[in-house]
């Protein structure tokens, strides 16, 4: 089958042909219908992940079970989303209701199937989800209803669970309180559509393309703001000079984590939903951290349990409550893949999908 394949740090991906082990024990083939390209992917070619290569790349994907190995109970034909951190249900975490720090899901790369000259090939994240097809473990396919968008309906598993977890979970932002969101990728977009389904307002979107205004007013903002000297003061000047209740840093560096300390309120909560670099170090005064007695933290896959919110995302999918339509720039053949790899690390338009032929 083909896939979106990296051969090494910072190469371009291409499509190759690869091959895949037939589903062992507990495990499924998925044809893959739909997969997003993510922030995260570049992460995986630019060697911040330090991950091993070859791999297949993606990792947020809808796809239909196509074939199932021993003890595996989903019947073929099953539609699925795909969940790149799949619990265990066993380990600590697990038993104290945190399965997204699942102790089973520390690997960025897994080894799985051949290249075509016969070396060893990884996927991203236990999927490798670029590709017409993948070999998963039972409990990373979440099934989800019959006939949603599969260009949308791939988003859940990655943006749109990550951005709906980390306002409703890890923030637990209520009607009425103000959020900053910084960094209008997918996950940002995610979070203001979050944010707006969970009644806060004002949502200020904040990102240093002007080109993101509209995107991020249609995905629920109130109000676009430039990143820049300026923000904090446009910040505190839009919430009666206090500065927000929440803001969620979406982009992964220390300047945007400071950025969004410095426009949170005194008592506020500051989000990381970005994947930072090892040596991009935030720096913050003792007397500040004790004086603003703000929340500093951490969302890991929106701190959810895939297995009960991908199927709540996908009714509100179902029903037209969750409208995506503003997260997705276009869809592409997986030919077009590695062109809109380009687009994506130069900040161009919000999701790219790529779509197979049924
Ligand atoms: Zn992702
Ligand atoms: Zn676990």
């Amino acid at each position: 089958m083909r896939a979106l394949v990296v051969r090494g740090r910072d190469a371009t991906p291409a499509v190759e042909e690869v091959r895949l082990p037939a589903p062992g024990a507990g495990e499924l083939r998925v044809r893959i219908r739909a997969a997003g390209i993510c922030h995260s992917d570049l992460a995986m070619v630019n060697g911040t992940l330090a991950p091993a290569y070859p791999l297949v790349l993606g990792h947020e994907a809808a796809g239909v079970v196509a074939e199932t190995g021993p003890g595996a109970r989903l019947a073929v034909g099953t539609p699925v989303v795909l969940n790149w951190a799949p619990a265990c249900r066993a380990c600590w975490h697990c038993r104290h209701g945190e399965p997204w720090l699942c102790a089973a899901n520390t690997a960025p790369v897994v080894a799985r199937g051949e290249t075509a000259d016969g070396s060893r090939l990884h996927v991203t994240l236990g999927l490798g989800a670029l590709a017409e097809e993948v070999v998963v473990p039972e409990h990373a396919a979440v099934p989800v209803p019959a006939g949603l968008p599969p260009e949308r309906a791939a988003l859940l598993g990655c943006a749109v669970l990550t951005g709906s977890g980390a306002v409703r979970n890890t923030a637990r932002v209520a009607v009425g309180e103000s959020v900053a969101v910084i960094g209008l990728g997918g996950v940002g977009l995610a979070v203001l559509t979050a944010a707006r389904r969970a009644g806060a307002a004002p949502i200020l979107a904040v990102d240093v393309v002007e080109a993101k205004r509209n995107l991020a007013v249609a995905a629920g903002a109130t109000d676009f703001l430039r990143a820049g000297n300026t923000l904090a003061k446009k910040v505190r000047e839009r919430t009666e000079g206090r500065g927000v209740d929440h803001a969620f840093e979406c982009v992964g560096s220390a300047a945007t984590i400071h950025a969004a300390w410095r426009l949170t309120r005194r008592g506020g909560a500051v989000t990381v939903v970005g994947m930072g670099g090892r040596d991009d170090l935030v720096s913050l005064a003792a007397l500040d951290i004790f004086h603003s007695a703000r929340t500093l933290r951490s969302s890991v896959y929106g701190s959810s349990d895939p297995d009960r919110e991908v199927p709540e995302l996908a009714a509100a999918l179902a029903d037209g409550s969750l409208d995506l339509r503003p997260l997705i720039s276009g869809t592409v053949g997986l030919d077009e893949a590695p062109a809109a790899f380009d687009r994506l690390a130069r900040g161009e338009g919000a999701r790219w999908v790529v779509t197979f032929p049924d």
